[in-house]
């Protein structure tokens, strides 16, 4: 890593002449020390999107981590995104869609139940004026952690208590089954039992859509298997805008919208997930289409520019009014 000197920064006479001519700062403000909210607010035709941070997650990974790629190979990505060899950053957006009839949450964050440096979509809702006992309807991609463990608190209570559940039904035909629990390996055994947790109690809160379907006026479900048998993205609709919400297509963008082709070790069936994401992303490119990712830097929406050798995320500019 390199250190920027004082004198390396003031080399030539134009800089020396400016710092010369710089007033000493007076300013003895306390540091804040913490973090100002993360809420990003846009439209979608008449649709109000609100994007909320529920915080990273640095998930430890291995020379296992990509099957199908060298370890020197990823390590050179990483290096490339600026990220350490034995961590994923793995940032956590969720999507609530105001559709003038309803609000509806996409995926519901970690509920402070990952990783510490997680799970503040809480202070994020109420930075936003949102009120969970508002949202309709919490429509869920797949049932990894992270998307759904934010559906209840570490004391089993609802966070968003009027709302109905919708769930792929392929995920949970998948994930409930008690023979694929006991054919699993150990770790993802602890995946399945999650979703015990989940779900077992609140089973008959929760309606199963088809993906292909739409679950409220405006939002279409549509199957992208792969990361998971039922895993699902969302395309919103209103006037003539639209948004793909690309779900976990891709984790971080810097690593696999660069590297289409790589196989995570916690996709289920790798080849189907490149499949996909190589199917959605050349549509988002091609349309030039809003997309938003779940694993992407915050507030996670931009475009995707095809490459040489896979796609450039291009995050979006900030917007203070809408
Ligand atoms: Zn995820």
């Amino acid at each position: 890593m390199s250190v920027l000197s004082r004198r390396s920064l003031l080399a030539g006479s134009a800089a020396a002449t400016l710092a010369a001519g710089a007033a000493p700062a007076a300013a003895a403000a306390p540091a804040a020390g913490t973090a100002t909210p993360g809420v990003y607010r846009y439209r979608i035709g008449t649709f109000e999107l609100t994007a909320l941070y529920d915080g990273i997650w640095y998930r430890p990974i291995t020379d296992k981590f990509i099957p199908n790629a060298s370890f020197s190979e990823v390590e050179h990505a990483l290096d490339a995104a600026f990220m350490p060899h034995d961590r994923l950053a793995t940032p956590f957006t969720t999507l609530i869609v105001n559709t003038g009839q309803k609000l509806v949450l996409l995926d519901t964050g970690t509920g402070g139940q990952i990783a510490p440096s997680a799970g503040v979509l809480r202070d994020n809702l109420a930075a936003a004026g949102i009120d969970p006992k508002a949202v309709d309807a919490i429509v869920i991609s797949h049932f990894h952690p992270d998307h759904i463990n934010g559906i209840k608190d570490k004391d089993n209570e609802l966070i968003f208590p009027n709302a109905e559940i919708m769930v792929p039904g392929p995920e949970w035909a998948y994930w409930m089954d008690d023979a694929n629990l006991n054919a699993a390996p150990a770790e993802l055994k602890l995946t399945f039992r999650n979703q015990r947790r989940i779900f077992t109690d609140i089973a008959r809160q929760v309606t199963q859509f088809e993906p292909g379907k739409d679950v409220a006026p405006g939002i279409l479900t549509l199957p992208a298997p792969g990361h998971t048998p039922g895993h699902t993205v969302f395309a919103i609709h209103s006037g003539d805008q639209s948004l793909m919400v690309l779900s976990d297509t891709a984790q971080h963008p810097a690593v696999f919208a660069r590297h289409p082709d790589w196989q995570a070790a916690f996709d289920i069936d790798g080849a189907a997930a490149v499949a996909t994401r190589k199917r959605l992303f050349d549509r988002a490119a091609a349309d030039r289409m809003l997309v938003t990712g779940y694993h992407f830097p915050f507030p996670a929406c931009g475009h995707l520019v095809k490459t040489a050798s896979g796609y450039e995320h291009v995050p979006v500019e900030w917007q203070p009014k809408l």
